[in-house]
């Protein structure tokens, strides 16, 4: 695999960073991840608008403009050979000696990899995933695609101990994404998805759906979801670059709705692939 690192193409078993650099010190950095379908990027746009406002929100500026970006993802791509993949693109604040404030001269590092994803397997999307919920332990500020996912690693990790796919954040009293996914829910037909905020990532895929939704006039909207009210769902579909839209069929143990996938799920996947496959044959 071939990596980048501030404007080099290098194989990435080669691809170094300084100890010294503020993403291994403080997590002082942000991340993209952007899914590639047949070696095309899927709403490259968005996800590079996503990195500036993190970048900004954190109190950097963008290492370079976005469509000089954008032509680095593709040439990643390219030099990748890669068809159905994963890009990523990490950009920390850059090398200096350990001092919390931002340093006065400092160069942003920008990484990026791409990795070789299989496609989602057919028996999640026949049977569903089982999710946990568990308290929200991450900062106040979610919204920002911030690489310090300690909180995440450690709820992923206690989902997988105890065999279940994801762990979704209550935050008081109320759900807001999955540790690595947003949440959709079904109640009385109508799936919400919680609206923008300090606790919710502002997902990608979560905004495909929202868009698809109302292009096919289907009853999909923002809107809080009680976690009191979650066990009682009709349907959760959890959402992801990488995972795209899945079904959830069991939480905390318990059938979700009748258990299987539903039909508002099965609607809203066959129009997210489709627009897959129309990206695959521009
Ligand atoms: N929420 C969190 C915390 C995430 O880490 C992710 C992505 O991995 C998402 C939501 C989904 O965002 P997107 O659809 O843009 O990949």
């Amino acid at each position: 695999p071939i990596a980048y690192v501030n404007g080099t193409f290098l194989p990435l078993s080669e691809a170094r960073v300084s100890i010294l650099d503020r993403g291994f010190q403080f997590a002082d950095g942000v991340y993209e991840v952007i899914p590639v379908y047949g070696g095309r990027p899927f709403r490259l746009d968005a996800h590079l608008g996503r990195l500036e406002r993190s970048l900004r929100e954190i109190g950097m500026a963008p290492p370079m403009d976005r469509e000089a970006l954008g032509e680095q993802v593709r040439e990643l791509i390219a030099r990748n050979e890669g068809r159905d993949c994963q890009a990523y693109i990490q950009v920390t604040r850059g090398e200096a000696p350990r001092n919390h404030p931002f340093p006065d001269a400092v160069h942003p590092t920008v990484v990026m990899t791409c990795t070789p994803v299989t496609p989602v397997p057919e028996e999640w999307i026949r049977e569903g995933v089982s999710v946990i919920t568990a308290e929200d332990i991450r900062w106040a500020r979610c919204d920002i695609k911030s690489i310090a996912l300690l909180p995440n690693v450690m709820m992923r990790q206690k989902a997988a101990e105890s065999g279940a796919f994801e762990a979704l954040w209550v935050h008081q009293g109320q759900v807001m994404e999955g540790a690595a996914s947003n949440i959709f829910a079904v109640f009385g037909g109508r799936a919400v998805t919680p609206p923008d905020g300090s606790r919710v990532l502002p997902g990608i895929t979560r905004d495909v759906v929202l868009e698809l939704a109302a292009e096919q006039d289907l009853p999909v909207a923002s809107g809080e979801i009680d976690a009191a009210d979650l066990p009682h769902a009709e349907e959760i579909w959890v959402t992801s670059s990488t995972k795209e839209v899945l079904p959830v069929t069991r939480l905390d143990g318990e059938p979700v709705g009748k258990g299987r996938p539903g039909p508002l799920f099965r609607t809203v996947l066959d129009a997210y692939r489709a627009r897959i496959r129309e990206l695959r044959a521009r």
